[in-house]
């Protein structure tokens, strides 16, 4: 299948022309399904409880996630299996007469929680396959308008499309500069804005510079774009 009839083009050409970054906003929705598939599907699913007990579970961003979805019995089913893992281990502990874990790097590893987060490499797999989805587009010229028409890329994900990119280069570096300086000049007036002298009003694109800083340096919608809201929560976050 040539790429540009694939789900990522697709989804390219449609959060290109979303607020914030694009890649990001792919990331997202991995994430949002991620979880949709796992408490819609997967709650019962052996090798979906391998990896998590192998894992040790979430990380903490995204246990802030699965708890967000406010979903008791798929939560008490996941981490119970994992709770269980560690009362054997404990049994274990408890009749042995060797010392187990007593290592400094034994015992990190066994105090560890969330190491592999499956959410994180579902998110991932979505974003490394955005970027070079991206560059392609951008070589191939099927992305340009969109990408023209952009906000452009938060600074992590630019620095790794840039990398993929060939003859769509210098496409890529001069909107993702012309946003980039756009953005500095909003943040300036921003700061001079809090001097008493200050004249006048502050535009949305001003008043909303602090948060859009975050998320280009940062990534990932750090700097409180509008974040996908977990699949079972309710609108006011009351679930
Ligand atoms: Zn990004
Ligand atoms: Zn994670």
């Amino acid at each position: 299948m040539p790429f540009e009839s694939s789900a990522t083009h697709q989804d390219l050409q449609h959060f290109l022309t979303e607020p914030g970054c694009a890649v990001c906003r792919v990331m997202a929705q991995a994430e949002h399904r991620y979880f949709d598939a796992l408490l819609y599907e997967n709650v019962l699913s052996p090798p979906v409880h391998a990896r998590l007990r192998a894992g040790s579970g979430f990380c903490g961003r995204h246990l802030e996630t699965l708890m967000a979805m406010r979903d008791p019995m798929a939560t008490a089913i996941l981490y119970g299996a994992i709770l269980d893992d560690r009362r054997h281990l404990l049994v274990r502990w408890r009749r042995s007469s060797r010392v187990v874990g007593r290592t400094m790097a034994a015992a990190a590893q066994l105090a560890e929680a969330g190491r592999n987060c499956p959410a994180c490499e579902a998110e991932d797999g979505a974003g490394r396959r955005a970027c070079e989805v991206l560059a392609a587009g951008l070589d191939a010229g099927t992305l340009r308008p969109e990408w023209e028409r952009s906000s452009a890329l938060c600074w992590p994900h630019f620095v790794r499309t840039r990398r993929l990119c060939g003859t769509g280069c210098g496409v890529l570096d001069d909107h993702e500069a012309e946003v980039l300086d756009r953005l500095a000049t909003d943040v300036d007036t921003l700061i001079r804005s809090y001097d008493y002298r200050w004249p006048g009003e502050r535009t949305q694109a001003v008043d909303t510079a602090w948060r859009r800083v975050v998320a280009v340096v940062a990534g990932r919608f750090q700097g409180g774009q509008p974040h996908a809201r977990p699949p079972h929560a309710s609108p006011d976050g009351s679930g």
